[in-house]
């Protein structure tokens, strides 16, 4: 075991010869999906390709979490989340992993009918305080830059890779096995059900759920979704906070994609759409773009052109387009090979829905496979 208590096994280590349901990927969609699995009951096993889970988006996310989307799929995704993020019995920790510093999303003032009902929504669910702050320049340290603000007091951000890790321990307590260094290089069909070849064996399983996060742009043999998914940057920068620069929410501005929360007490976490596509999740830093992010969030964080730039961080999700009609992009979609599902990419909003998400998947699955034991 290691120290955060998921078992380590080695390229070439034994794998079992069957699951009831593999996992690929030990991201937090992984792990939500896993650990979902394993507490019904079925015997999983999580492959992942890095030497340690957390490896891919989640390891680099920022980890805002608040219940208001505008896309209603996902608000009804994000909101449960947020309950559950808040919740510390739902942890092996014992600790609820949200850092409670509230989340300011900025809108244009002609929305403000929209995120009046929206906090209603929210208030009623969660027995919270959301409210629409119209009128200032400033909310919870934000300024609001001309806008109004949709104020989630209850909301904030998690650690994303403190949460994988803690799915992952659960999952494992419940009798999963979790194989880092595995790399899957193919789904076959074996007779109606999957076998998974993997760098370190072929593995039999009722059911395989892809979660491979950005890579599933550039999928293996048998885990191409039908959606067409492409990998797309995302780029953050560290700078530094001090006094007399105050506290701040979380924030989000819809009306230019920019964004920014707090990291501990002394520094902040500042992004804006980074619109580089088919890149892989390991491109060094655009300078030019972190430069252009300081500038650009400078109304809404009125000292940053003085606050020393710590470090910047560029990574990638998955990006789909939403299917038309006005539908909601399914959680899971077949692959072509029986019994293997992929789940749908997170356009950057992968850690606020992560709970629910995985919930709903393990539902889906349990049922699709009629989960039997190969
Ligand atoms: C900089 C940044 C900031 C973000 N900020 C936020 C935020 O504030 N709030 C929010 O909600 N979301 C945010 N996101 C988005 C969110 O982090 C992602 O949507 C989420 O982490 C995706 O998780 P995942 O498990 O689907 O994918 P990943 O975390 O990428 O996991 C995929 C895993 O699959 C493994 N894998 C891939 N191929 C194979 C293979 N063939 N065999 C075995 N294993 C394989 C990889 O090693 C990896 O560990 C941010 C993302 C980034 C990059």
């Amino acid at each position: 075991m290691s120290r955060d208590g998921t078992p380590v096994l080695r390229r070439g280590a034994d794998l079992p010869p069957r699951a009831d349901v593999v996992v690929v990927g030990a991201g937090i969609t992984g792990a939500a999906v896993a650990h979902q699995l394993a507490r019904r009951g079925a015997h999983v096993v999580v492959l992942d390709g890095a030497a340690r889970p957390a490896a891919g988006a989640t390891g680099h996310s920022g980890g805002m979490v608040r219940a208001f989307d505008e896309d209603p799929a996902i608000a009804a995704l994000a909101l449960p989340s947020l309950a559950a993020y808040r919740d510390p019995g739902r942890w092996a920790s014992g600790r609820a992993p949200l850092h409670t510093v509230g989340a300011v999303t900025v809108a244009d003032p002609a929305r403000g009918p929209a995120l009046r009902q929206a906090a209603a929504r929210i208030n009623d669910a969660l027995r919270s305080s959301a409210h629409v702050v119209s009128g200032a320049a400033e909310a919870l340290g934000i300024h609001l830059a001309g806008g109004i603000a949709l104020v989630e007091p209850e909301a904030g951000w998690v650690a994303p890779a403190e949460v994988t890790g803690d799915w992952l321990r659960q999952a494992v307590a419940d009798g999963a096995a979790v194989h880092r260094a595995v790399r899957v290089r193919a789904v076959e069909d074996d007779g109606g059900r999957p076998a998974v070849v993997t760098d370190a064996g072929v593995l039999r399983a009722g059911a395989v759920v892809s979660a491979v996060g950005p890579w599933a742009a550039d999928p293996v043999p048998g885990l191409r979704p039908a959606t067409c998914v492409r990998s797309r940057s995302i780029q953050v920068s560290i700078v530094e906070r001090r006094t007399p620069a105050p506290p701040h929410a979380t924030f989000v501005d819809l009306r230019t994609g920019r964004y920014a929360k707090p990291v501990g007490t002394d520094r902040t976490l500042i992004g804006m759409p980074h619109l580089v596509w088919d890149c892989p999740v390991d491109a060094p830093p655009d300078l030019a773009h972190a430069e252009a992010t300081v500038s650009a969030l400078t109304p809404h964080l009125p000292w940053l052109p003085t606050a020393r730039r710590i470090t910047t961080v560029r990574a990638a999700d998955a990006y789909a387009p939403a299917p038309g009609g006005g539908a909601a992009p399914a959680l899971l979609e077949g692959t072509g090979v029986p019994h293997v599902w992929s789940v749908r990419a997170w356009n950057g909003g992968g850690v606020k829905t992560a709970p629910e998400a995985g919930r709903r998947i393990a539902d889906a699955v349990a049922a699709d496979s009629s989960a039997p034991s190969v």
